[in-house]
């Protein structure tokens, strides 16, 4: 079993309370099994064969939005996120895994994407007006950005335009990978990291800029441990990353004052994975007229309405929709004019819960603003 793996996590995390206060979803259902210490207990009874993997056990596994707050805020560093997807790589391979999670993997693997929207050029794709070729760059936009975000890949593939960098994409583009990793669906995964790897590679880029955090992070941590090593070949950054190194080589200027109070949404995987804190409120802070305020829950202790891939929006969407209106309120309480974000997922997912209480845009579109 792959949970043997963490028995260091389990027998830490079972007679441990000190995190609960901080976990979104033990904080969100108020169920002892949805906390870090109800999964430890439950998975060292399945560890110790007292208890099996059933649709009720299996439940909690899922609903944990593997948002490493509990693992940040731990004094022993003990590993919650890991243990849960190794948990669920063993329900997979005991073929225990719910209809809905299947139907993910089936959309991925049967269409491209996550959502098993048909085969046609994403929406995002179609407006970059671009098409497979050779180039330095790889914008790689991610499901979420392509079929539901195309603004997003409008304004970072204008940046890039406009920065005169030699990109492209992937006019095929196909979903990172992340929800296989993410749901349990190793070999899956694996299989799917190493074809995507070779047509990232006949781009000839140099470098991958993606604007969504689970690309960014599955391309930077999961693909690795899966022996497919894009990340040691090809430098990846977040839009956020390559839009501050194109400020400070002089190839975007921001200029046009926009005058309103921002506030941002630290999101789990850029942050709390990759400690990219403070780059987005620096990108933030350069544009002319902005004054940036904090929300109550900010950096480490932020709070999270997404689980990567946005896997937590399909198979739980109430409760995803719950942890969002949270958000917005507490942006609504800091005054601002506009919540800002870094990743299309949290975007979709927060502004469909704004109503008309803020406005809610990713960072790439706020730059744009500024630069005519
Ligand atoms: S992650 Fe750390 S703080 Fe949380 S239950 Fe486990 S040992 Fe305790
Ligand atoms: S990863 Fe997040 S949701 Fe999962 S147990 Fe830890 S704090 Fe709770």
């Amino acid at each position: 079993m792959h949970i043997r793996e963490y028995t260091d996590v389990i027998n830490a995390c079972k007679t441990c309370f000190m995190c609960r206060h901080i976990c979104t979803m033990g904080t969100e259902t108020q169920h002892e099994a949805d906390t870090p210490r109800g999964k430890a207990i439950l998975l060292h009874s399945i560890l110790n064969k007292t208890m099996e993997l059933n649709e009720e056990t299996v439940a909690p596994l899922y609903r944990c939005t593997t948002c490493g707050a509990c693992k940040n805020n731990c004094v022993g560093n003990y590993d919650m996120p890991s243990l849960v997807q190794a948990a669920r790589a063993d329900v997979v391979e005991q073929e225990k895994a719910p209809t809905e999670v299947a139907r993910i993997k089936d959309n991925i693997l049967n269409k491209g994407n996550i959502f098993g929207l048909k085969k046609d050029i994403p929406v995002g794709m179609q407006s970059s007006k671009k098409s497979a070729g050779k180039a330095d760059v790889l914008y790689f936009a991610g499901c979420h950005t392509a079929y539901l975000q195309s603004g997003i890949a409008e304004a970072m593939t204008r940046i890039m335009t406009q920065a005169g960098e030699n990109f492209t994409v992937l006019p095929g583009e196909v979903c990172c990978g992340k929800p296989l990793y993410l749901l349990g669906y190793r070999k899956a995964a694996q299989d799917w990291a190493g074809k995507l790897f070779q047509q990232i590679k006949a781009t000839g880029c140099k470098k991958i800029v993606t604007n969504c955090p689970s690309c960014y992070d599955v391309f930077k941590r999961n693909y690795e441990a899966m022996g497919v090593s894009i990340a040691t070949e090809i430098e990846v950054l977040h839009a956020a990353e390559y839009i501050s190194d194109l400020m400070a080589n002089g190839k975007i200027e921001l200029q046009k004052q926009l005058g309103m109070i921002v506030t941002y949404h630290d999101d789990d995987y850029l942050g709390r994975f990759h400690s990219l804190h403070e780059l987005p409120r620096q990108l933030l802070s350069a544009i002319p007229g902005i004054e940036p305020v904090e929300m109550r829950w900010n950096r480490e202790e932020a709070a999270s309405c997404c689980e990567a891939g946005g896997v937590l929006q399909q198979l739980y969407p109430q409760i995803s929709r719950s942890l969002a209106a949270r958000i917005i309120d507490g942006a609504v309480a800091t005054g601002a004019d506009r919540l800002v974000t870094v990743c299309p997922i949290t975007k979709g997912a927060l502004s469909a819960q704004a109503t008309e209480r803020i406005d809610v845009c990713d960072i790439i579109e706020l730059m744009v603003e500024t630069l005519m």
